[in-house]
């Protein structure tokens, strides 16, 4: 049964009558921008073609009932009095949007609605920003109330920050809502400007390569490379105080270059990454626009190569999938996804060659690691929308 029957017959069971509306809130991957949002840098997603489908109705209350499919669980709730669920947690994603669109000013009373996503969970496709987003589109297509793409994802940003209570950056969010099929898109973490860059998927796919090797201390790991950015960063405002330097956006290589004796090796180290890999997201605006895919797969080369010598965030698991992912057919690049650590790598591979590439990666990776990796080949797709 296809997805949309699938929910409009649940919707059917659950409620005893048909849904009005359906819409999706997709997954989403990084193809470039390792470890620079924090520091004020550039990063580049796309949104993928798997994704969260809900449909529903308006209700005449205020009451909101949520049925997911994938957790076999249903919530219902009072829009004036929704708090924190400890018992159904993963509800908490919707009811933070539903939250912070209310206060946000939005229109809006009760709906019966139906969710399932084809995403998998905690894989670095980020199924909580497609939950996110379709749940803030289907009651934006229920009700109609004015609300932009971008002021969506704050509100899911704000939901995963406030309701759920992660600390994630904006990049997942609004990429799952703001993204164009067939492009990827250029975000600039310090203002939220954003350019949409073609990247054709009949040619190319995006291959996610998951080593199936969880992430391990990452908080800690996390906590420690961003105090060694700050550190950086003051101890270059000290030598440039005309510059007004605040994060390491504001500093070019050539300054990073003057000053390394002033620096430990650690910290030039970590500064060295995040810097080049600034220069690399705008030398991908170039490649990307002029339909360079070979360049651009370099950069994606020269991104994880950074971030494993320079930020330090790789693994043994992560290093076998770039190098299977590397060596198979028809690959352009390998890099990690998202934090590292562990989790998925990122590949672009030619379209006609996906099943070997597959098949080689695969055998190749599982030989050396002894795991059982998995595979998703996505095209670059719309943010959430209405369908
Ligand atoms: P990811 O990297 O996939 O975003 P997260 O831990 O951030 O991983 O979010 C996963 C959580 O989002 C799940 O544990 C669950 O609470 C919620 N979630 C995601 N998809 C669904 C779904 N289809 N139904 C219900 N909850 C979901
Ligand atoms: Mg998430």
């Amino acid at each position: 049964m296809d997805r949309k029957e699938l929910i409009k017959t649940t919707f059917l069971e659950k409620y005893g009558y048909v849904p009005k509306k359906y819409a999706v809130g997709p997954g989403r991957v990084d193809l470039l921008g390792i470890h620079t949002d924090y520091n004020d840098g550039f990063v580049l997603p796309i949104a993928v073609d798997m994704d969260v489908i809900i449909c529903g109705d308006k209700r005449n209350d205020n009451i909101i009932n949520i049925y997911s499919c994938n957790m076999d669980s249903k919530v219902s709730f009072d829009i004036e009095n929704n708090n924190y669920d400890e018992n159904e947690k993963w509800s908490n994603y919707s009811r933070g949007v539903i939250k912070y669109l209310k206060e946000y000013g939005a229109e809006f009373g009760g709906a019966d609605l139906v969710l399932e996503s084809n995403l998998p969970i905690g894989s670095g496709l980020s199924s909580s920003a497609a939950l996110e987003s379709a749940t803030g589109m289907i009651l934006q297509a229920l009700y109609g109330f004015e609300c932009s793409g971008e002021d969506m994802a704050q509100i899911g940003k704000k939901s995963e920050n406030l309701m759920v209570g992660v600390a994630t950056g904006i990049m997942d969010q609004f990429a799952s809502c703001n993204c164009k099929k067939d492009h990827a898109l250029f975000l600039d973490c310090r203002t939220l400007e954003y350019k949409q860059l073609p990247l054709d998927c009949s040619m190319y796919k995006v291959v996610v390569c998951d080593t199936k090797k969880r992430r391990g201390l990452v908080d800690s790991e996390y906590d420690m490379r961003r105090a060694q950015c700050f550190e950086v960063v003051d101890i270059l405002k000290e030598i440039y105080p005309q510059k007004k330097i605040t994060h390491l956006r504001d500093i070019t290589q050539e300054m990073l270059e003057e000053n390394k004796d002033k620096l430990s090796f650690v910290q030039y180290k970590r500064a060295k990454h995040v810097i080049s890999e600034n220069d690399r997201g705008l030398a991908s605006v170039e490649a990307l626009n002029r339909g360079d895919f070979k360049a651009f797969g370099e950069l994606m080369n020269q991104s994880h190569d950074s971030a494993r010598d320079f930020y330090e965030v790789s693994c043994p698991e992560l290093e076998a999938m770039v190098e299977a992912a590397r060596q198979a057919p028809g690959a352009l690049s390998g890099r990690l996804a998202g934090a590292g650590f562990g989790g998925c790598c990122v590949a672009l591979v030619a379209a006609d060659k996906i099943e070997e590439f597959k098949a080689s990666a695969k055998s190749y990776y599982d030989a050396k690691t002894g795991l059982d990796s998995e595979y998703w080949v996505c095209s670059a797709s719309d943010g959430a929308r209405e369908i």
